[in-house]
């Protein structure tokens, strides 16, 4: 069934009186437990699109649906409480908190609400299943860029989001580290059926029948953006 549906989607910077359209009128559709890549040159707009898919910012027109739900009509709580239990994000440079070890930055999102503690075993666990059991009490530091990576993964993932948007997860990362990294992702997808959108400039970490949305100054180019 459907989790995200793009409408129409418009967005426009205004830099200096000047009106930039980063997003034009696009449209597409993501079903529960796909994996969907979005390629396509910098400033093409993904970055953008991920931005308004995890409610980072607002469209300038056109709309966005999780779960038939348009994210306009969320107020600022309900936006909040979407980012903090429904979305996980990963990012290109990791994100964690350096004076954190590996265990309480996969706790993290869960110290605000008091659940640290019982999330505890399942951190450990998820952790352990990244490959990173003997390193729960590391810092960032102390690890590799692909470990850091992992870490911000099992961080994502103890959330157990709905949906998981990945802003070029691999471009810091050595290609073999970032194989490794995508590999994770793509067991984490099959075997808990988390949605995954994911950003990346680099072909190789895409195979064949990978469902790719294509992006060039804006618009989506295949016409496979609503075809699963
Ligand atoms: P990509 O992720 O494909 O590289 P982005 O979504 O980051 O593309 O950027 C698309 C375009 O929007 C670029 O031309 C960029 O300069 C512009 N842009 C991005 N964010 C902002 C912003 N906050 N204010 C103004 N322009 C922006
Ligand atoms: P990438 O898309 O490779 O992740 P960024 O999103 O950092 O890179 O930036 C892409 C482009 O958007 C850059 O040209 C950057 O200058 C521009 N950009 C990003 N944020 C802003 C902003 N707040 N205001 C103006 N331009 C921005």
């Amino acid at each position: 069934s459907r989790l995200v549906e793009v409408k129409n989607l418009t967005k426009t910077y205004h830099r200096s009186k000047v009106e930039t359209p980063v997003l034009r009128n696009i449209s597409c559709e993501i079903d529960k437990g796909e994996f969907v890549f979005i390629v396509g040159p910098s400033g093409s707009g993904k970055s953008t699109l991920l931005y308004l898919l995890g409610g980072l910012d607002q469209p300038t027109s056109g709309q966005i649906l999780i779960e038939n739900k348009p994210l306009s009509t969320l107020s600022a709580t309900g936006l909040d409480s979407l980012r903090r239990e429904d979305i996980g994000f990963i990012f290109q440079s990791f994100n964690l908190l350096k004076t954190l070890n590996c265990l309480d930055n996969v706790l993290a999102p869960f110290i605000p609400t008091g659940q640290a503690g019982t999330k505890r075993a399942e951190a450990i666990a998820l952790l352990e299943r990244v490959g990173l059991g003997e390193r729960i009490h590391h810092r960032p530091n102390e690890l590799s860029g692909g470990e850091q990576q992992r870490v911000a993964i099992a961080r994502a993932i103890l959330k157990k989001p709905k949906l998981i948007l990945a802003d070029e997860p691999t471009g810091e990362l050595d290609t073999e580290t970032g194989h490794e990294v995508f590999e994770i992702l793509r067991e984490l997808n099959k075997d808990l059926k988390t949605t995954i959108v994911t950003v990346t400039h680099d072909h190789r970490y895409i195979y064949e029948g990978d469902r790719i949305l294509k992006m060039q100054d804006g618009k989506f180019l295949n016409s496979n953006s609503s075809q699963h």
